[in-house]
């Protein structure tokens, strides 16, 4: 099979298989954890703005509850698929587990290209995914947040109709995170990814002996994670020489700005053209471009046989969710590269949006700096974690982490009587 059409589940199965040997687990932790609790396939009329009405395929899909609640995004993307849906699930319920935050994974996904839908369309889209799958969510089972395609509105439109099915004249917004911060969601989590894949490569340059200020780095994808990923890394002092997205790559040895590619970016939805001191150059020079911090924060599948010889840092931050294929991995991991896997790197987005849950529960409201420091101080103590994991079993950072966060599903499934 073409490792660009690689199967993502059968990738997450493959990734719980071996840490699941390597940790030496009784195999029924595997089999609980190698298929999702719950696949819901749901089908949502909506009637378009020429008065037909049209139908749309979506998936919810539950991995496992043995922790908490399950979380995870909604995507709304013309590719999805169950597989997809469910290998995202998967990574959530790792992700949440490295990361000790008291949920299992979940996700959710429609399969629709938004950009063909008006904005009222895709309102009563959303709303009618809601009422398709409002018997097996809520604040206390399953609590979805944006992911692709989706953002705050999305969410607001949500919590408006749950809120109407379920609340009996309450407003339940512990029901979705990624909320619009005017709407029960939380400061800070914007930036949040970004900021913590910025935080795990400063770690990641501390692990190996070096100083993040004095580094270079190259960030592919400036949607949210790789502009705030830049910004953040150069905010603590790093050198960032280049940034790339869907149209092309933005270098400068000396250094780019930017906050001011931001500012172009948002303003002209692309960073191509931006001029200044920055070279122009092909999106996929991202990869050749000579830095020691490498951060793939665009898709999934991004680092693969063709293009990983090229890459020179020492440091891969993998910001995008699954954008290493295996066989890539193996090549940098023979050379030498450290890499921080996406579970680790990327979770800073999920560690937010349970700091919004909370806040949500408990209606009391943190400044953005009182989320960041918490998000630091959880971010770093689960780096620490995995590092230990990585140095006690003698494997990689992504087996490492695989490793923490089974242990971790292990035991409340064990005390549940699961097996
Ligand atoms: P986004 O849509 O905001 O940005 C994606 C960026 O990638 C855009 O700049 C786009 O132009 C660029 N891109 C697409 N194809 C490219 C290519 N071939 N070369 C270079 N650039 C390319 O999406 P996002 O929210 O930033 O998410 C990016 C990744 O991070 C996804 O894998 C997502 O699942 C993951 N992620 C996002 C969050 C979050 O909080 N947003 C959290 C965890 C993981």
């Amino acid at each position: 099979m073409a490792e660009k059409t690689l199967n993502p589940f059968k990738i997450a199965q493959q990734q719980l298989k071996e840490a699941c040997d390597a940790l030496g687990e009784d195999e029924a932790v595997y089999r609980l954890l190698s298929e999702p609790e719950r696949v819901l396939e749901v089908t949502i009329p909506v009637k378009m703005d020429n008065g037909k009405v049209e139908t749309f395929k979506g998936y919810r899909v539950q991995h496992n509850d043995a922790p908490g609640p399950v979380k995870g995004g909604i995507r709304f993307h013309q590719n999805v698929t169950e597989d997809e849906v469910k290998a995202l699930a998967t990574w959530m319920t790792f992700k949440c587990g490295v990361m000790g935050l008291p949920y299992g994974g979940a996700k959710g996904g429609i399969i629709v290209d938004p950009s063909e839908l008006s904005i009222g369309e895709l309102e009563r889209l959303s709303r009618g995914y809601v009422r398709a799958i409002a018997p097996i969510i809520g604040e206390r089972r399953d609590i979805p947040a944006p992911d692709v395609n989706t953002n705050g509105q999305t969410m607001a439109w949500m919590v408006d109709e749950y809120s109407h099915l379920r609340g009996v004249g309450q407003t339940l917004p512990a029901a979705f995170t990624g909320k619009p911060v005017e709407f029960g969601g939380c400061l800070a989590r914007k930036e949040a990814t970004g900021y913590g894949v910025a935080l795990m490569a400063r770690e990641a340059a501390k692990f190996r002996g070096l100083d993040i200020k004095d580094l270079k780095v190259a960030v592919q994808g400036f949607g949210n994670v790789g502009s705030y990923t830049a910004m953040y890394l150069q905010e603590l002092g790093a050198t960032v020489v280049a940034v790339s997205d869907v149209s092309c790559c933005l270098a400068n040895q000396n250094g780019l700005d930017i906050k001011a590619i931001m500012a172009y970016a948002a303003k002209n939805k692309t960073i191509s053209g931006f001029g200044g001191e920055a070279e122009e150059l092909n999106r996929n020079d991202i990869f050749s471009q000579p830095c020691d911090v490498f951060a793939p924060c665009a898709l999934e599948n991004a680092v693969i046989s063709e293009n990983v010889d090229k890459i020179q840092a020492g440091i891969i931050c993998e910001g995008a969710n699954g954008p290493t294929t295996p066989e890539a991995e193996k090549v940098l991991l023979e050379k030498g590269v450290f890499i921080v896997p996406d579970i680790l790197a990327n979770a800073g987005g999920v560690t937010v949006s349970y700091f919004e849950w909370v806040q949500n529960l408990h209606n009391y409201y943190w400044n953005f700096n009182e989320v960041q420091e918490k998000q630091e101080i959880k971010m770093v103590d689960a780096f620490e974690k995995v590092i230990n994991m990585m140095q006690e079993h003698h494997v990689d950072m992504r087996k490492a982490a695989y490793m923490l966060s089974i242990k971790s599903l292990a035991m409340p499934m064990k005390l549940r009587g699961w097996f």
